[in-house]
């Protein structure tokens, strides 16, 4: 499907692997999110999944039942009318990608929790994906309980009293539960309308500096292309401010080790836009809501692979400074997510811990932890505001487990 409009809004698709978030991404967008092969081979989405969604109002019907993704209004043969774009971003459910949902989050100005009618909840991924909602701050919610064609009527209406009970004293306490199935289509008209109200387009400020978090970087370059028609490195992410064009001067952060006299030193990155893709297509200016791609005259050996996956880009000087290490105030989990899980014992003086800011994830040993505060020292730093948030996560039966949130300091 072919659209004009840019997103506008990013909206996150979570909840328990295999509930259908990539399904019902797909029944909105048109799209398939598990495009790369190796998430095509292991049936999950390793990497976050981002797809547009053009969401439209037939003139000739009442809403609810007016609001579609199709071009025309069925039946009547007449133009359905734009209302406006969003982006999907399809969080992996699968339970060692916490931190990768936690770096979506960071990106999200809402979400779908998708929740199975299926199964008894909640399953892990669903409890552990409304706390990590909870602590990033998002709280524009809408719940789809998917899969109704597999229940009958009575298992439905018990499942979507168990869904009432588990978000009951959550942020997601007062959403709207749709019940759809993605697979077949039904109740997308519902759930449109339930996402047109819970989850508005935030209010920018198009004066501020833009500040991009990258969330992927690639070179797109085939193996063997000469010099000479070599495009430059691509970054993949989402503006939370002000405006990028073509031809704008913009830094990375914390930008590349250097080695220096024998000694290794981070230092920004400089390059030029060289051009912007939004909403599938390129754009002279790009505005915040929706995923970016950025292209660029940096030398894609520094982009590919993600290699710069977790900076923020910006015009020079602009950026939050780089942390090799920081403090942070810390509030913990009273206990871990998930089956068997136990209380959260206080961090302690020389654990590893892995934290979550903004897109970036970095591993970190702490250096000294007393009452609600801890401070870490960075295998890789990380550029962040004052007052940023940080998922803290422990190593815990062979796996990162989510234990708390800390708010940067200084
Ligand atoms: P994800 O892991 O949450 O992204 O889940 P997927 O979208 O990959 O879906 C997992 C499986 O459930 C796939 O086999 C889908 O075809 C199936 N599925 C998704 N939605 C529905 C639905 O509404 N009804 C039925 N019967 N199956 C569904
Ligand atoms: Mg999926």
């Amino acid at each position: 499907m072919t659209t004009n409009t840019q997103p506008e809004v990013n909206i996150g698709l979570v909840g328990h692997v295999d509930h259908g978030k990539t399904t019902l991404v797909q029944a909105l967008s048109g799209e398939w999110t598990d495009q790369h092969s190796e998430e095509m081979k292991r049936g999950i989405s390793i990497r976050l999944g981002y797809a547009d969604a053009t969401f439209r109002e037939c003139p000739e019907e009442e809403s609810p039942h007016s609001y579609t993704v199709e071009e025309t209004c069925g039946e009547h043969d007449v133009e359905t009318d734009v209302l406006r774009t969003v982006s999907f971003v399809d969080a992996p459910g699968h339970e060692t990608l916490m931190a990768t949902m936690l770096s979506g989050a960071s990106i999200m100005d809402g979400a779908v929790l998708v929740v199975s009618a299926g199964e008894p909840v909640p399953q892990a991924q669903t409890e552990e994906h409304l706390m990590a909602l909870d602590i990033i701050g998002i709280d524009n919610i809408v719940v789809a309980q998917n899969k109704i064609d597999l229940v009958d009527e009575e298992q439905a209406r018990e499942n979507y009293r168990e869904i009432q009970e588990f978000v009951e004293g959550t942020v997601a306490e007062d959403a709207p539960i749709v019940p759809v199935s993605a697979q077949q289509g039904v109740n997308m008209d519902l759930l449109i309308d339930a996402v047109e109200r819970e989850i508005p387009t935030p209010e920018r400020d198009p004066e501020a500096d833009a500040e991009m978090l990258v969330a992927r970087s690639f070179d797109i370059n085939r193996p063997g292309t000469t010099w000479d028609s070599l495009s430059g490195g691509v970054l993949g992410g989402s503006l939370v401010q002000g405006e990028l064009e073509a031809d704008d001067e913009i830094q990375l952060r914390p930008g590349r080790e250097v080695e220096e006299g024998g000694q290794t030193e981070w230092q920004p990155v400089e390059t030029t836009v060289r051009s912007l893709q939004a909403g599938g297509q390129t754009v002279e200016k790009a505005t915040p809501g929706g995923l970016l791609g950025v292209g660029t005259g940096l030398d894609p050996s520094i982009t590919k692979g993600d290699a710069l996956a977790g900076q923020v880009a910006g015009p020079p000087g602009t950026l939050p400074p780089t942390h090799e290490q920081f403090t942070m105030d810390v509030d913990l989990l009273d206990r871990i997510v998930g089956e068997n899980a136990g209380d959260v014992e206080e961090i302690s003086t020389g654990e590893p811990l892995m934290m979550t800011i903004g897109t970036a994830t970095t591993v970190g040993s702490v250096t000294s932890a007393r009452g609600g505060e801890a401070e870490v020292a960075l295998q890789r730093p990380v550029c962040a505001r004052e007052g940023a948030k940080i998922a803290i996560n422990r190593r815990l039966g062979g796996r990162w487990r989510l234990i708390g949130i800390g708010t940067l300091r200084e």
